[in-house]
């Protein structure tokens, strides 16, 4: 039986961000599933930090994320954890101009919001789109995101505070044990702690049910990504040599595309709800891809190299869920990222470590906590 302060379920991005703030102040053991991590969300992502992505509540974080990237190569010992990029938003058609315009109204004066661009602009921009997009927009501060270098520094930053980080720990059991919780594993290691945070992902309602704790209310979705070999001088932006093509995406989001040296990522933007599993890619949704990409823009997609799918999960309002239920305290959730779990990292950690804590969180991630509360849909139990 081994004791500690906090339990975390889930060596993902979240799982092991938030093991990261907790730690500064409390001992923390992480308790992942899989031999290696990460392996599921966290590592099948399109790795882009867009501000202005999501909903408000995304958005904040995701702002707020901004000065920790930066701040965060010093404090770990990593790379640079950002590389510039810009997005295009386009828009072909009423409705998708309708949306993307939407989408720059309720914006409108927000850090890092996107602009209208003019579209001959866009086409000069990205020369391998088809024709003018009807509408489009410019993100500008948007940058590609080194998750390994992210999730490796978080980790050793863990260690080097004293947590402790255990691989093929499955969790299948958690009970009340006076005021804190026992966790049993699959190979029946036992630990006590005062309080579980549960970031297990598209498990995370699973997990709560474990400790006969109702969910979140989570739905979890899959999402396709392909990467096709296309020659390297196709993919420049007609800016700089060395400026990289934008991503390019889809107002209506039935496509976006990022380039990445010899190959383009493509993805038809699927939502197929599944349950928590090892996602799988279907040959439908890539070739959904290709026919998407190839029909918006002059890029010659003629084969995969290879293509992998990943687990989007999200919340019925999708805002994240930071919380205890009243009637199960010391159980936290922190789940729902959905589409946003890298580039909102940074701020969503801090904010569920102090709020974990009890200690006041920074006023640029200090969200109202009704807003990602996990009683917000499911109510008390
Ligand atoms: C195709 C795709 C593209 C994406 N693109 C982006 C992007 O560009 N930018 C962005 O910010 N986000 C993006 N996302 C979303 C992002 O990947 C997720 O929001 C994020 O990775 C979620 O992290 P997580 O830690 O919650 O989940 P995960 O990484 O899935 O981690 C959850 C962990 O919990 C573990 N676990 C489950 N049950 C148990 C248990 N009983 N005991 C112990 N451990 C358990 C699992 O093994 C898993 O390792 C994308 C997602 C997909 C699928």
């Amino acid at each position: 039986m081994t004791d500690t302060d906090l339990l975390v379920v889930g060596g993902g991005i979240a799982g092991i961000s938030t093991a990261y703030g907790l730690a500064a102040h409390a001992r923390v053991v992480l308790l992942e599933a899989e031999r290696d991590l990460p392996v599921h969300s966290t590592a099948r992502s399109a790795a882009t930090y867009i501000p202005g992505h999501g909903t408000g509540p995304f958005r904040t974080l995701i702002a707020a994320s901004g000065p920790r990237y930066a701040a965060l190569p010093a404090e770990l010992g990593t790379p640079p954890l950002l590389s510039p990029r810009p997005v295009l938003h386009v828009a072909d058609d009423d409705a998708s101009a309708e949306t993307l315009q939407a989408m720059l109204d309720e914006q409108t004066g927000e850090p890092g919001a996107p602009v209208p661009l003019d579209p001959a602009e866009a086409l000069r921009r990205v020369p391998i789109l088809r024709t003018a997009p009807q509408l489009a927009a410019w993100t500008s501060g948007s940058a590609d995101v080194d998750t390994a270098a992210l999730h490796d520094g978080y980790r050793r930053g863990l260690r080097a505070r004293g947590g402790v980080v255990h691989r093929d720990a499955r969790v299948t059991a958690i009970t009340r044990d006076g005021d804190g919780w026992v966790v049993t594993t699959a190979t029946g290691a036992r630990f006590t702690a005062a309080a579980v945070v549960d970031a297990a992902g598209a498990w995370a309602d699973e997990v709560a049910a474990l400790a006969g704790i109702p969910g979140a209310g989570l739905t979890v979705y899959r999402r396709t990504i392909a990467a096709c070999p296309v020659e390297p001088s196709l993919l420049r932006t007609g800016e700089g040599p060395d400026d990289p093509l934008p991503m390019v995406i889809d107002a209506a989001e039935r496509w976006y595309l990022k380039a990445e040296a010899d190959t383009v990522l493509v993805s038809p933007a699927d939502e197929t709800p599944q349950p928590p599993g090892d996602a799988r890619p279907d040959e439908l949704d890539v070739a959904l891809a290709l026919d998407r990409v190839r029909a918006a823009t002059t890029l010659p997609l003629r084969s995969v190299r290879t293509a992998w799918a990943g687990l989007r999960t999200f919340a019925p309002d999708r805002a994240p869920v930071l919380g205890e239920r009243p009637e199960h305290p010391g159980f936290w959730f922190v789940a729902g990222q959905g589409g946003s779990g890298i580039e909102s990292a940074p701020g969503l950690a801090t904010l569920a470590a102090a709020r974990i804590l009890g200690a006041d969180a920074p006023a640029d991630v200090d969200l109202d906590p009704d807003v990602c509360s996990v009683t917000r849909f499911t109510g008390s139990v």
